[in-house]
């Protein structure tokens, strides 16, 4: 077992930091939020002062931070200068690909072999060590990160080069976020045209306007599964969350000269909900925006 710095113990960084101790690493942990190092002391990591005490001998340096800025600093800062060259860095951040690649560089011209691996899956998948990994990077940095990887997930999959798991990740995201857009315009306009809601569930969801959004995160309440909807919308994945990968997939489509028009749309949809008071919501509950007068009749609600 080894030795491994973890830098950023939020939402997702706590319950992974807490799988790599479980499995029985040395975790040696650090966040500036005294609470986060509270939690992680208590699921067994090692507490660090600071970010260069963490990573001083660790053989892995895992990073789960809120954004690109958070990413190129610790790692200009603390990580280049102060890890072993030969500890292998695995930033889990979701950061846009410009930055991903550009500290990658880094790394490499440091001596060091990094990857990026963003997660799919939220905070319950991040707990129970079910995440689904995108690794971005060399053959080498692939195999070396993933044992680590392995510890936090059921799914570890390569990319491509430095820079494909950040890539895979917002690409991923933007087809969600636009077809849960879609998928709660359908919803209201049946209900408009009279469409009883379980009805038309059982029709598209065997039909060719089927998706993930439909039939695993149905945004309707007491429709399809059970889903955030059936909680009011709390918990889940964060509509600020899903503004987030939608501006970073806007950012990295005009880097890259790609038209994509279905995810703009969804990018400004959720700005819209966001600015409206929806930050914290579920992303599922755009559909109370596209539908003010949203209502779902008693039929629809689940019994009991
Ligand atoms: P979070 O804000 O809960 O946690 C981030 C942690 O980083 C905080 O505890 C903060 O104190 C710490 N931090 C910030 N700057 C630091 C620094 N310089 N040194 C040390 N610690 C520092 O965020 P989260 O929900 O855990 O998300 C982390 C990343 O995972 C984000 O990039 C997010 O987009 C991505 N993600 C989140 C989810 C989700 O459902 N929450 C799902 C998939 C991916």
């Amino acid at each position: 077992m080894a030795r491994v710095a973890f830098i950023g113990l939020g939402n997702m960084g706590g319950g992974m930091a807490a799988n790599l101790a479980k499995a029985g690493h040395e975790v040696i942990a650090f966040d500036l939020s005294k609470d986060a190092l509270d939690r992680a002391k208590a699921h067994g990591c090692t507490i660090a002062d600071s970010a260069e005490a963490a990573v001083a001998e660790a053989e892995a340096v895992v990073t789960m931070l809120p954004a690109g800025k958070h990413v190129a600093d610790v790692y200009r800062t603390n990580v280049l200068l102060n890890a072993p060259k030969d500890a292998i860095l695995i930033d889990c951040s979701t950061i846009d690909v410009a930055t991903a690649k550009a500290v990658e560089g880094e790394a490499e011209a440091a001596g060091f072999t990094m990857v990026d691996a963003p997660v799919s899956g939220g905070i319950a998948a991040a707990e129970g060590g079910t995440l689904t990994f995108m690794v971005g990077g060399s053959d080498e940095g692939f195999e070396r990160a993933r044992p680590y990887l392995e510890a936090m997930g059921k799914a570890v999959i390569h990319a491509g080069d430095v820079g494909a798991g950040q890539a895979a990740k917002i690409c991923n995201n933007m087809l969600l976020g636009a077809t849960m857009a879609a998928t709660a315009e359908a919803f209201v306009l049946a209900q408009k045209l009279g469409l009883d809601l379980q009805t038309f569930y059982d029709i598209s969801s065997k039909a060719s306007g089927q998706s993930w959004s439909m039939t695993s995160y149905c945004p309707v309440p007491g429709v399809g599964p059970e889903t955030p909807a059936d909680r009011d919308y709390e918990g889940g994945f964060a509509a600020a969350l899903m503004l987030k990968d939608l501006k970073l997939a806007m950012e990295a489509a005009t880097a890259a000269g790609a038209y994509t028009p279905m995810g703009g749309e969804a990018a400004e949809l959720y700005q819209r909900f966001v600015d409206r008071g929806g930050a914290a919501k579920d992303f599922s509950a755009l559909i109370k925006m596209i539908d003010d007068s949203w209502q779902v009749p008693a039929e629809n609600k689940i019994k009991g």
